[in-house]
């Protein structure tokens, strides 16, 4: 019992936050800069946080990952970073040469108030800058917003710094991931190539931390998007961003940069955001959807229809990011499952909260969401009525473990499992992969619960 303290007490907190449903912005600002072809991203503050970040997402992702840091000491605490951050830019490009160097800060730096912008152009007119070479930044204080955030401002730098547009459109279509897995975002891929679409996914973290064993170590991995193919993205037909949260604020910079229009959609999770997702893509490039996907769409209904009687009527609790959230929540609905309790730590708007009420509408009973919120609420709710199944990053499984409830691992982070960063939940056959694993927790319940007499061989 390791979370035993907790109570179905609710007592009112405003202040205080227990067992956090979220990490801290540089983690996802440092994930997005990985998804830029010969990018070192670093991290301004001191070697702590920098450890952190990397040894979490190392963690999560089960590969190396490359970040420098500006390691401060009391003194840069006191007077500054800047000193640090010139060094650091020296010493980077002097050792391990990226193409660009995407530097994020960390509460440290945030509270002295280091103004990175004017740093960086210190650095290019001191000429520590090579000619072909950049530096970009994203202000990713810690103590507001999370991962998502970091990711969204980061992404936001991206198009801030490299889009240009150049006056003649291109066939192509930019889609903003969201803060998915490198198995997510070649799965976007491959649905955009079957409908013969062009398109520049960024940032791209597919084989940057899922790529092969090959026995040879490469600081810079063959994947990312290249620099070049940031620029033009403002030369683009269209923009699909996918979750508000984390890729909205980088594709209303591009419309506003360069005049790409942007549609924001859910992160296409299971049968109906698959279905925006791919009629979207196919209004904006003027194209047919292919006779495969349709197949791949019928196969996700097929095993709906199979699964449906295991689903039905089930009470699920969720936690993890606000985007992934939105899309999962419509999709157990038209399970028609029960989605009864839902947390983020992320802060998602108004607006947000009135997108998820609306999917939840009709489903029967009380639903109670929070967000922001934490786990220990999570936790409390369920102390007071218990749930058949629940979803979430590995933190929920010690919820999971007490409670003795069936449980999914999704999101971000999963330190205890391996191998989630290579198979896709994004599209239709994400959409089978999570039903699969949905439905093997509930039936290896029913198989442990059962004794020798109901036991069934055929379920
Ligand atoms: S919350 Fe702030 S101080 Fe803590 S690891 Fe993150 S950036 Fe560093």
């Amino acid at each position: 019992m390791l979370l035993k303290h907790t109570t179905a007490d609710i007592k009112e907190r405003k202040a205080l936050t227990v067992n956090p449903a979220k990490t801290c912005q540089p983690i996802g600002a440092m994930y997005a800069a990985l998804g830029i072809h010969g990018c070192m991203p670093h991290s301004h503050g001191s070697q702590g946080c920098y450890a952190y970040h990397r040894s979490a997402l190392t963690r999560h992702y089960k590969e190396p990952v490359i970040a420098a840091t500006s390691a401060f000491t009391e003194g840069a605490s006191v007077f500054g970073g800047q000193a640090n951050l010139l060094q650091a830019i020296d010493n980077i490009f002097t050792v391990y040469n990226p193409d660009v160097i995407a530097v994020h800060t960390t509460c440290l730096s945030e509270t002295i108030g280091d103004d990175i912008p004017q740093i960086v152009n210190k650095a290019k007119a001191d000429g520590r800058i090579p000619a072909d070479k950049y530096v970009i930044h994203a202000n990713t204080p810690s103590y507001v917003g999370s991962h998502v955030t970091g990711f969204s401002t980061m992404v936001k730098g991206m198009v801030d710094y490299f889009s240009e547009a150049n006056g003649h459109k291109e066939k192509t279509i930019n889609i903003i991931p969201g803060y998915v897995e490198p198995s997510d975002m070649g799965e976007l891929k491959r649905i955009a190539a079957k409908m013969k679409i062009r398109t520049i996914l960024f940032p791209d973290t597919e084989n940057v931390l899922n790529g092969p064993m090959t026995g040879r170590y490469k600081m810079y991995p063959d994947g990312g998007v290249t620099i070049d193919r940031l620029k033009m993205t403002g030369n683009g037909m269209g923009t699909l961003a996918l979750g508000r949260l984390a890729s909205g604020a980088a594709a209303r910079a591009l419309d506003v940069k360069c005049k790409v229009p942007c549609e924001i959609l859910n992160l296409p999770i299971g049968l109906h955001a698959t279905d925006m997702f791919i009629d979207t893509l196919r209004r904006v490039a003027g194209v047919n959807v292919p006779d495969a996907l349709t197949i791949e769409r019928g196969r996700l209904l097929d095993i709906i229809t199979d699964m449906h009687q295991y689903f039905h009527g089930k009470r699920v609790a969720l936690m993890g990011d606000p985007d992934q959230l939105l899309s999962l929540t419509q999709f157990l609905v038209a399970l028609d499952m029960r989605p009864v309790y839902i947390v983020t730590g992320t802060p998602a708007g108004k607006k947000y909260l009135k997108a998820l009420e609306e999917t939840v509408k009709d489903v029967p009973g009380k639903v109670r969401i929070q967000a922001p919120g934490d786990m220990y609420l999570l936790h409390q709710w369920i102390k007071q009525k218990s749930v058949d199944l629940m979803i979430g990053n590995t933190y929920a499984k010690y919820i999971a473990k007490d409670e003795d409830i069936p449980f999914v691992r999704f999101g971000f982070p999963i330190f205890d499992r391996i191998g989630h960063s290579y198979f896709p939940t994004v599209g239709y056959r994400g959409g089978m992969r999570l039903l699969e694993k949905i439905l093997d927790a509930i039936l290896d319940r029913k198989d442990r619960d059962s004794d020798d007499i109901t036991t069934e061989l055929v379920m």
